[in-house]
């Protein structure tokens, strides 16, 4: 059988050892009799999981005491409604938009009060992260949202404005955990888990303390942060299996010596298909060398005819996934985490063989 190696962009790949001890703990888990789907959440067994993920998240990206770690429902885009409704209050609030991500965060939060975008690269298609210096920041904003990855577009940030005193909210979807990061420059970083950590249905929310007193009164218990927050985010039922798998997912980069190692991993990745899309003029790549992203590599054929028989020519090798957004066309190779450096050399030798027949 053909070696599968998935770039979807999400619901995407997950570890192959991650899969296998799912599947071995599938039936019964640790001798309890019951598979993780069953239990009770809010048994021994499940609060022991819940707590051993959140452990270990807390491990993986330093997180500091004065941080809450939440595993809500909803995906980010209930957070892009919910950020305003837990931040906003009777304020504004600052967005950048850098790409389709924090476009839809302008639209899903403007519902909730008044909403600057101070900064756009809407006008050259996405292709860059405008410099900081020109971002026209409010110094009283509630807070300041950024997309530090656009998925979609393949813009990732390569650091953070100085905010002063404006908390930044920080939408991490789809590179969260690929690179170490400093908690404490953020004030609430969130992302759905089916990018970088385990299957779909979860959303993590990562808040720091003092942020937790400003809900709106309409604020939906489901997505107010502190009610979750003192609730364990367990106000109903949280979404227990992808939380077992994504505890999985975080032993797993635990035992790879965590994020400052896979980081190391994902470069090389990275770099390697980069560096074979510049040496070519047959493909290319459109966004400024310094905000392109590790996750998500969009790439074009300098001649589009091409695009199907690449596309098939791809799958037949099963390298699946590889067709671009919609919004941008082309193709894109989403390379999170999970994906093996044997996923991108076999797409770098696919994407040479069909050069060379062309
Ligand atoms: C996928 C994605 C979303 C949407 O996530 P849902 O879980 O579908 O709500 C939002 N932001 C980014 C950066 C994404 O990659």
């Amino acid at each position: 059988m053909t070696k599968i190696y998935n770039f979807s962009a999400g619901p995407a790949v997950l570890p192959r050892a991650v899969l296998e001890r799912a599947q071995s703990e599938m039936i019964d888990w640790h001798g309890s009799g019951m598979s993780v789907m069953e239990m009770s959440h809010r048994g021994k067994e499940f609060t022991g999981i819940l707590n051993k993920t959140e452990t270990d998240l807390r491990t993986l990206l330093n997180i500091p005491q004065n941080y809450k770690v939440l595993f809500l429902q909803g995906g980010a885009i209930a957070e892009n409604a919910a950020i305003p409704m837990n931040l906003l209050g009777s304020g504004e609030a600052d967005y950048v938009v850098t790409g389709a991500w924090s476009k839809r965060s302008v639209e899903d939060a403007s519902a909730y009060g008044k909403i600057n975008v101070v900064a756009s690269s809407a006008a050259e298609n996405f292709t860059h992260v405008p410099a900081f210096d020109c971002w026209n920041l409010n110094p009283n904003a509630a807070y300041l949202h950024i997309c530090t990855n656009e998925t979609i577009n393949g813009v990732e940030f390569d650091g953070l404005p100085d905010a002063g005193n404006v908390p930044i909210v920080a939408d991490m979807s789809s590179h969260i955990l690929s690179r170490p990061i400093d908690v404490n420059q953020y004030g609430v970083i969130y992302g759905g888990a089916q990018k970088n950590i385990g299957p779909a249905g979860l959303c993590i929310v990562i808040v720091r303390e003092d942020l937790l007193d400003r809900a709106l009164p309409i604020t939906p218990a489901v997505f107010n942060w502190k009610t979750q927050s003192e609730n364990q985010s367990m106000i109903n039922t949280p979404p227990t299996y992808s939380i077992y798998i994504a505890g999985l997912v975080f032993e797993w980069l635990l035992s790879l010596g965590g994020v400052e190692a896979i980081e190391k991993i994902n470069i090389k990745k990275a770099g390697l298909l980069y560096d074979y899309i510049d040496s070519t003029d047959f493909y290319f790549n459109k966004v400024a060398v310094k905000n392109r992203s590790r996750m998500n590599i969009p790439f074009f054929l300098k001649d589009e005819s091409l695009n199907d028989a690449f596309l098939k020519g791809a799958e037949a090798q099963g390298l699946l996934q590889l067709k671009g957004h919609r919004m941008v066309g082309g193709m894109r190779a989403s390379i999170y985490n999970a994906m093996p450096i044997e996923g991108v050399e076999a797409l770098i030798h696919y994407m040479q063989q069909f050069e060379k027949a062309h």
